[in-house]
C-alpha cells in the first residue's frame, strides 16, 4: 500500500496549518494513528483523528473539524468529489502498487470479446494500468478506461467490460457483460448475471414504490450527498397524488426509519445505502425522475 504523507506534510508546512483534522475510510483505521504521528512530530500541528465512519469523500467530518477550530482537513483514501468547504481539505489517495499475475493474464487471454471497457476504483488505478497494456499486447481494443465510483452512472459503451480490485462494491455499477478480475480472490469472474439480479430488483423496488401512498424523502446532510432541491421533488410526489415528508438524516439505516409509518422511501443521498436491508420499499432518486 502506497500513501504519500511526505506531500501532505510538505503542504501543512508550507501553510504553517496547526490543528489538523484526519480522517480515513474503514480499512485505513488501523494505519491512522501511526500517520497522525509522523504528521505531527514532522510539522509541530496538533492532530485530531476523525473516528465517525467515512465511506467516500462525500462524507467530510465538517462539522467536527469546525468545532475543533481545524484549519484543514486531511482526507485519505479518496480523491477530491467536488465537495465545497471553507476548511481546506487534502485529498490523499491509497494505492496498491501491484501487477497482475501470470495466472490471471492466462485467464484474460481467454476472454472472447475484442472491444472492451476496463474499469478500477481509485485504489487499483496502477493495476488497471498493467491490465491496459496487457490487453493491448494481446490484440484486444480498450474503448474505455475509467476509474470509477460506488455511485458511478454507467452506460454499456463496449462489448464487455472488465473490472480490477477487490470487492463486488465497485463492479456492480457497470451494466452489460462485466469479467471481474478479483485480486483478493486471485481470480477472472463473470459478474454478467448478478448485474442482472440487481437491475431485476430495481424494477421490483419501483414497482412497489408507485404503490405507495406516504413517502419519506430521505435527505442526507452529508456534505457531499445532500440534495438542495429535496422542495421539488416533494412537490412532483404531490402530484403524483402521494403524501411526501421530508426526512434529515446524516448516515440512512433501515433502524433510523423504524417507526415513522410511512409506506415507502425515496433516497436522495448515496444510491448504495440501498445494498442494506430495509423493512420498506426505498428506491433512489434517479430511478424514479
Ligand atoms: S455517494 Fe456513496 S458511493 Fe458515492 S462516493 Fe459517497 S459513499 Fe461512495
Amino acid at each position: 500500500m502506497f500513501i504519500e504523507i511526505d506531500k501532505v506534510i510538505k503542504k501543512i508546512k508550507e501553510k504553517n496549518y496547526k490543528r489538523i483534522l484526519i480522517q480515513v475510510p474503514e480499512g485505513l483505521k488501523t494505519e491512522v494513528v501511526k500517520i497522525a504521528d509522523k504528521i505531527e512530530k514532522q510539522t509541530k500541528a496538533q492532530v485530531f483523528i476523525s473516528v465517525e465512519p467515512c465511506y467516500g469523500a462525500c462524507d467530510l467530518p465538517l462539522e467536527e473539524a469546525r468545532i475543533l477550530r481545524s484549519d484543514l482537513i486531511v482526507h485519505l483514501g479518496h480523491s477530491d468529489f467536488g465537495v465545497k468547504t471553507e476548511i481546506p481539505v487534502f485529498y490523499i489517495p491509497v494505492y496498491f502498487d501491484l501487477k497482475i499475475p501470470e495466472k490471471l493474464k492466462e485467464e484474460i487471454s481467454k476472454i472472447k470479446e475484442e472491444n472492451l471497457a476496463i474499469y478500477s476504483s481509485e485504489p487499483f488505478k496502477k493495476i488497471l494500468d498493467d491490465l491496459e497494456n496487457y490487453l493491448l499486447k494481446i490484440g484486444k481494443k480498450i474503448v474505455s478506461k475509467k476509474i470509477i465510483l460506488g455511485c458511478s452512472e454507467m452506460k454499456n459503451s463496449a462489448e464487455a467490460n472488465i473490472f480490477v480490485g477487490s470487492g463486488n462494491f465497485h463492479p456492480l455499477v457497470l451494466r452489460g457483460k462485466t469479467y471481474f478480475l478479483d485480486l483478493e480472490k486471485n481470480r477472472l469472474g463473470d459478474l454478467t448475471a448478478e448485474i442482472k439480479k440487481e437491475e431485476m430488483k430495481k424494477k421490483a423496488r419501483i414497482l412497489k414504490f408507485e404503490e405507495a401512498k406516504k413517502v419519506g424523502i430521505l435527505v442526507s446532510v452529508k456534505p457531499g450527498q445532500f440534495y438542495k432541491d429535496y422542495d421539488i421533488i416533494k412537490k412532483k410526489i404531490e402530484r403524483e397524488g402521494k403524501e411526501g415528508k421530508i426526512l434529515v438524516l446524516d448516515e440512512i439505516t433501515n433502524e433510523k426509519l423504524g417507526r415513522f409509518g410511512f409506506d415507502a422511501y425515496l433516497n436522495t443521498g448515496c444510491p448504495r445505502i440501498l445494498d442494506n436491508k430495509f423493512g420498506k420499499p426505498i428506491i433512489n432518486l434517479k430511478d424514479l425522475f
